[in-house]
């Protein structure tokens, strides 16, 4: 089998025995690939801190049956800045569990990965609410993949929401019900009016522009705590970052 090169993101590592890691990476072009390096704990091993999580890279891969190995990695960004900053790297490992999770390993998904690696770039710079950044990567990411969920109409009845006071977020349905259509269905998550229009802008901006905005701390709980809701409405399996990323909020809201 051969060598194919792919500009890569790093969404994990873990060792096997005592030399070997394995890295999961998503590729530009090839979506997730796990793939072996050898001998990189040892000391003076060629690939050094070049396959930690976060690191945007130029990889040189060997293709196998079940695992591809590393031959060569060369750093595009590093981004240690997330690393070494404990809520950046909160959020940060939220987002790269749900590539991990969300995408079937093979499943090329290209704008994906330019999602990922602009959103990693906002990440590491100034950013008022690293929050607000993980909401929107989720919502956007669901969108990419093919759940964009609805959000100016109810689903049911046609009904404008804009002036409504509240509205619910229909899991099952894929977006928003109003009142009087809510009734019989479940998994419906309530939602102000206020948080609608958050996760609408959220879907809708850049991550440049969404890293300067600073909005309430409750609000931006039940932006962040709705997406990780819709979009675990359709992942497998539940992901751990989250709960961690919520408790820290928390600590933060008193
Ligand atoms: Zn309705």
């Amino acid at each position: 089998m051969a060598n194919y090169k792919e500009e890569a993101i790093i969404l994990r590592a873990h060792d096997l025995g005592e030399a070997d890691r394995i890295v999961t990476m998503l590729t530009a072009g090839r979506g997730v690939r796990r793939a072996v390096a050898k001998g990189v704990k040892r000391t003076g091993s060629k690939f050094g801190a070049r396959l930690e999580p976060f690191t945007h890279t130029h990889a040189v891969l060997h293709e196998g049956r079940n695992l591809d190995t590393v031959v060569q990695a060369e750093t595009i960004r590093s981004h240690a800045a997330i690393r070494e900053d404990f809520g950046k790297f909160l959020y940060g490992e939220a987002m790269l569990e749900m590539i991990e999770k969300s995408l079937h390993e093979g499943q090329k998904v290209s704008r994906v990965f330019d999602a990922l690696r602009v959103t990693l770039e906002v990440l590491e710079g100034e950013t008022s609410s690293p929050a607000l950044l993980l909401a929107a990567f989720e919502l956007k990411v669901c969108a990419l993949i093919g759940y964009r969920p609805h959000l100016d109409k109810c689903l049911h009845c046609g009904r404008d929401l804009g002036s409504e006071e509240r509205a619910w977020l229909d899991l099952a349905g894929g977006g928003m019900s109003c009142r009087s259509c809510r009734g019989g269905s479940e998994n419906l998550i309530p939602l102000s009016q206020e948080a609608l229009r958050l996760i609408r802008d959220l879907l809708a901006a850049s991550m440049a522009a969404i890293s300067r905005w600073e909005k309430d701390d409750r609000l931006t709980r039940e932006a962040l705590e709705t997406c990780f809701r819709f979009s675990e409405s359709f992942l497998e399996r539940p992901l751990r970052s989250r709960r961690v990323v919520l408790r820290y909020l928390d600590g933060n809201l008193n």
